[in-house]
């Protein structure tokens, strides 16, 4: 029996009181409390005062210079004032309220101080005396406190329980890793965590404690996959490869080396007996919808009825007219069934669906009703999944029998997020764009530039360009003071006057409108198209060589950068200006951002660096775990090293008999990944 799962009360100085304490904060086995890490600590390293920083936090070593005096103000408020040498520099140092170390502090006497440093004044506001030159502890941890639980107590505990039971610690790691990347073992790393030397020790604790925990998240979420696949059977595709490289061979392009590697991973799933839950990620432009075309023709190769669900109207429309392109040709009956589906033509579908009539529907979440049901539903992808709950995505995987599911995703997830809240799923990327693409130029440009900005519009328009133009509400709010878009559109009405034509879609249309004003533009009949963000998600109008976005510093960085895909999607050279006079400087920095990449990949790193991870998703759908030590962004590179690890060793056949493993495989059992059950 392993002595650190006992509970709390067995350390000597820990009673039933204190374990309640500590269990209030989720500490009940002194393991538990021996992994109770400081989330950080306090440096009480020398420094030369010289190279202190203004307002910087220090502890230095000095001698007394003068006496210390003593003065009284406001109510019992004191104030003890004495200078120091310190090296060659003499400094004041000031503590408030102690008026007991006057008697304390002698001339010549020895001190070391700690506190902050006012450069101007040479002087140090004092939190802790102590009249050695002795640093005791240079790095002190500081934990995270709750109810009565009190910093000093957590120290105390930890303390007991460290020196009655270290000898009992076992070490996690297998030794191959633990040498491999030079870890501490788990005995030392446990020492240094709460009681460490030197600031290098520190790092070195971080590097093991995380690596650790990201090595086991790793393995639970492997674990469950690997169930997943072998427990769950999905569709199992077979189709004939003749007829559908016939397809892929009518295709009016070539695909790109990344189109054909991710089809390849996705093909494969959907050959398997297995379930294919699979996120597919490319950047916009990258050409996901006819990777999502060939895959479906597949399906219905193989007999199969394949779904495509998308978040809004407008884009539902589009996928529906290019696929209907690229598929009619081929036999394929495909349907369309969105909210505004008339009663009777929507009737009549979903009796062609039930009966297998239907080979391809391509909807709105109006797919997902409980009305809409299948002959044979062998593959469902949906578009721009992020825009989706959670819960929608289940009922969708829920659908008809257990068809192989693909979620695409334009909005590149950060790959230290992919891995973390998707964990179980297959990942493949388009990290190609097709050839020929030309580096959309990005500009930032100030409200008062407003005129010269269109003035460069006019000049692409004159060339039989288009351009759109976003605001980021539709109605005046005093408040926000943004411009809306009803403003924007008469302003450029009036501005391009009897020139051009300027079309306007927002939210607040119905659907026949919105499908007028999309189809002139698409027939270049509209050239500038107002409008708010409706746009979007996958609109495609290669024509269109202009995207100008008022108010940009309102949007996120991954917005931005998913409106800038609807430009850049032709031959032609095209421009996204950003209209932004930001006041923070985060905007500031978001605007830079974007002037300087058009790498989706990179802009989302950046986005969940200003935004931290939990925003990136939004709250309640991130998925992300929380580590107590580990942090996805800063620590991107042993999560991918752990993920590496974690792969082999689900798959090594010594993972599941070793000695060396049973630590880890026991904590994996016990999260009840095997059984499929979801752990935090
Ligand atoms: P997204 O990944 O943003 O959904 P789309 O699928 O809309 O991108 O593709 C963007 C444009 O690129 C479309 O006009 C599409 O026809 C074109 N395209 C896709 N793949 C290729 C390719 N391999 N070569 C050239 N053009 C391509
Ligand atoms: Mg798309």
């Amino acid at each position: 029996m392993n002595k650190l799962l006992l509970p709390l009360t067995e350390v000597k100085g820990i009673g039933e009181d204190s374990a309640a304490l500590l269990t209030q904060i989720g500490l009940v086995t002194i393991r538990d409390l021996l992994e109770y890490y400081p989330f950080r600590y306090e440096d009480y390293t020398l420094k030369d005062i010289s190279e202190v920083k203004h307002g910087e936090r220090v502890t230095i070593e000095g001698r007394v210079h003068s006496e210390p005096s003593l003065s009284y103000y406001g109510h019992k408020k004191s104030r003890l004032m004495f200078r120091l040498f310190v090296g060659s520099h003499l400094v004041s140092a000031v503590c408030f309220n102690q008026a007991y170390l006057k008697n304390k502090i002698s001339i010549n006497q020895a001190v070391t101080i700690t506190g902050k440093w006012d450069q101007g004044r040479a002087m140090i506001t004092v939190n802790e005396l102590r009249l050695t030159n002795n640093v005791s502890q240079a790095f002190v941890p500081v934990y995270s406190t709750r109810g009565d639980l009190t910093a000093k107590g957590i120290k105390r505990f930890i303390s007991l329980a460290y020196k009655q039971y270290k000898d009992y610690i076992e070490e996690t790691l297998p030794q191959e890793l633990l040498q491999r990347y030079k870890l501490l073992n788990k005995k030392d790393a446990i020492r240094a965590v709460h009681f460490p030397n030197t600031q290098e020790e520190v790092k070195q604790v971080r590097r093991r404690i995380v690596y650790e925990e990201f090595l086991l998240f790793q393995l639970k979420m492997q674990a469950l996959r690997k169930y997943e696949r072998e427990q769950s059977k999905g569709a199992q595709h077979s189709y004939d490869e003749d007829q559908l490289d016939a397809f892929k061979d009518a295709l009016p392009f070539p695909l790109t080396n990344a189109q054909n590697r991710v089809l390849q991973e996705i093909l494969n799933d959907m050959k398997s007996p297995y379930h294919m839950s699979r996120l597919l990620q490319g950047d916009v432009g990258s050409g996901k919808t006819v990777v999502a075309a060939i895959c479906m023709y597949a399906s219905v190769l193989s007999g199969n009825q394949g779904a495509l669900m998308v978040p809004t109207e407008i884009l539902a429309e589009q996928h529906f007219s290019s696929l209907t392109d690229l598929l009619l040709p081929f036999g394929i009956k495909l349907a369309l069934l969105t909210s505004s589906t008339k009663t009777r033509e929507r009737r009549e579908t979903l009796q062609q669906l039930v009966s297998g009539e239907i080979d391809i529907i391509i909807g709105t979440h109006s797919l997902i009703q409980d009305e809409v049901n299948f002959k044979n539903l062998g593959l469902v992808i949906t578009d721009e999944q992020h825009r989706f709950g959670v819960e929608q995505r289940r009922v969708l995987r829920q659908k008809g029998g257990n068809p192989d599911v693909l979620f695409m995703t334009a909005t590149p997830i950060p790959r230290t997020l992919a891995i973390t809240a998707f964990g179980e799923m297959d990942v493949s990327v388009i990290d190609e764009l097709p050839a020929g693409r030309k580096k959309i130029e990005t500009y930032w440009a100030k409200h008062h530039m407003l005129d010269r900005v269109l003035s460069f519009i006019e000049k692409e328009l004159t060339q039989g360009k288009q351009a759109y133009v976003i605001c980021p509400l539709i109605e005046e709010s005093d408040k926000l003071d943004v411009q809306n878009a009803l403003d924007v559109h008469a302003t450029l009405t009036q501005y391009y006057r009897g020139k051009y034509e300027i079309g306007l879609l927002h939210g607040r249309m119905n659907s026949a409108e919105k499908d007028d004003v999309m189809r002139r533009f698409e027939k270049n009949e509209v050239h500038v198209l107002v409008s708010t963000t409706v746009v979007e998600v996958g609109v495609n109008v290669p024509n269109a060589t202009v995207m100008l976005i008022y108010d940009a510093e309102r949007f996120g960085l991954a917005q931005l950068h998913q409106l800038r895909g609807r430009v850049g999607r032709g031959q032609d050279q095209s421009y996204c200006i950003l209209l932004a006079d930001p006041k923070t400087e985060i905007g500031q920095e978001r605007m830079r951002i974007m002037t300087e990449t058009n790498d989706g990949f990179i802009v989302s790193e950046k986005d969940l660096e200003l935004r931290g991870p939990g925003d990136f998703f939004g709250k309640k759908q991130s998925g992300v775990p929380e580590f107590k030590m580990a942090d996805v962004v800063h620590d991107y590179r042993a999560l991918e090293t752990a993920r590496h690890d974690a792969t082999l060793l689900i798959q090594s056949e010594a993972f599941w008999k070793d000695s060396e493993f049973e630590a880890l495989r026991l904590e994996v059992i016990q999260s009840g990944a095997l059984e499929g059950e979801k752990f935090d």
